[in-house]
């Protein structure tokens, strides 16, 4: 086997296997004269509904905006809280700042993911609603959090950014609780060729309601009923991601099978994730622990030209912006004892056989 260079991730390469597509769906559009709020954004939204297995969809500019549309059509605003991990993309948190609200952080278990039996004591007479975070395309223990939560009229809001086509118990992520809000960002399993996002629901008010607030709070053409935004998926990246979603099914199934590639590989010698029987993770990320990380890291990048990451090196609590909510480092103990320890290997669709035991390779030698 030989040893080569291994990107992080490499979106040419999907791009150019499906070029010839691409540009039949820009001349379709492009001959159609409609743009935006057209033919092909409604079609994608039918077909996303249906995979998720959820009554609607409505395509908005990204992912983030999907967070925030979700918690406006819900009512949540200044003077309530919404209860996140602290390890997410900032984005997470970001959203619940725009609509004015207040987060609170509780830790996250070793799988990453948002631990509930830490939820009770962080919910107050404030708090309104939860965001849990599929990390790493891995659900959430969405029972337990949807227990908790509904009994007090708390709404879950799922970050699926991470996970579409994720499963937890046999369920499509995105319809678990109240809103999904999924990123058709590059870097996510499913992407466009620009900015992208999709809220999915069962609930047909927050539909409604996510309809309108999307386009500028207009009713008709000329009804203004509230103040909204400008956050639509345009008709081009709509039908780019209409074809992608054909093939995701057989996208996530590389992403699974590079994963199990390297738990197999490497799970004697880091610590990998394993998937529980009723979790079907997408691995949007493949994250090993180890003690070791930062000279690992340098490691596979100095001796191999391997590139890796960290998803992501500073915990939301901690960032500059956050100082006003009043928290220290030491108060997500599990969450900060993970970030020091985890690490992103490569692991995208095209990643070829060869590269991926590049990868192994290399890790294996410096335990060695
Ligand atoms: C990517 C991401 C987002 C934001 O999505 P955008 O489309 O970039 O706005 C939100 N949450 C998580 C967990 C993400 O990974």
């Amino acid at each position: 086997m030989t040893n080569k260079s291994v990107p992080f991730v490499d979106l040419t390469r999907q791009f150019v296997d499906l070029e010839d597509d691409f540009v039949d769906i820009f001349r379709s559009i492009g001959r159609s004269g409609q743009y935006i709020l057209g033919d092909a954004l409604k079609s994608f939204e039918e077909e996303m509904a249906d995979y998720c297995g959820v009554k609607h969809a409505v395509g908005v500019a990204n992912g983030t905006d999907a967070l925030i549309l979700g918690m406006k059509a819900l009512g949540i605003g200044p003077g309530d809280e919404v209860i996140t991990v602290p390890n997410s993309f900032i984005s997470s948190v970001g959203a619940i700042m725009t609509v004015g609200a207040t987060p609170r952080f509780v830790d996250v278990k070793n799988d990453l993911n948002m631990d509930p039996s830490h939820l009770e004591r962080a919910i107050n007479s404030k708090t309104k609603a939860i965001v849990p975070v599929h990390w790493t395309g891995r659900p959430a223990d969405m029972d337990a959090i949807c227990e908790i939560a509904e009994p007090k009229g708390i709404s879950v809001l799922e970050d699926a950014a991470q996970a579409i086509g994720a499963m937890y118990r046999g369920k499509r992520v995105g319809g678990l609780g109240v809103v999904g809000g999924f990123s058709l960002h590059p870097l996510k399993n499913l992407h466009v060729y620009g900015d992208g996002g999709v809220l999915t629901t069962n609930s047909t008010d927050v539909y409604e309601e996510v309809l309108i607030l999307r386009n500028h709070g207009l009713k008709d053409r000329s009804t203004c009923v509230k103040w909204g935004m400008n956050s639509r998926l345009d008709n081009l990246q709509a039908a780019i991601a209409s074809r992608k979603l054909k093939m995701l099914d057989a996208l996530n199934d590389r992403f699974r099978d590079i994963a199990q590639i390297y738990r197999e590989e490497l799970g004697d010698i880091v610590e990998v994730p394993n998937d529980q029987d009723h979790e079907y993770s997408v691995y949007h990320n493949f994250v090993i622990q180890t003690d070791s990380r930062n000279d690992l890291m340098e490691y596979l990048k100095r001796e191999h030209d391997i590139h890796t990451a960290i998803h992501y090196p500073k915990l939301i609590h901690t960032q500059p912006a956050a100082k006003s909510l009043g928290y220290v480092e030491g108060d997500f103990p599990n969450a900060e004892r993970i970030v020091k320890r985890m690490l992103s290997l490569p692991i995208f669709p095209e990643l070829t056989k060869d590269e991926i035991f590049s990868v192994v390779e290399a890790i294996r030698q410096f335990y060695n």
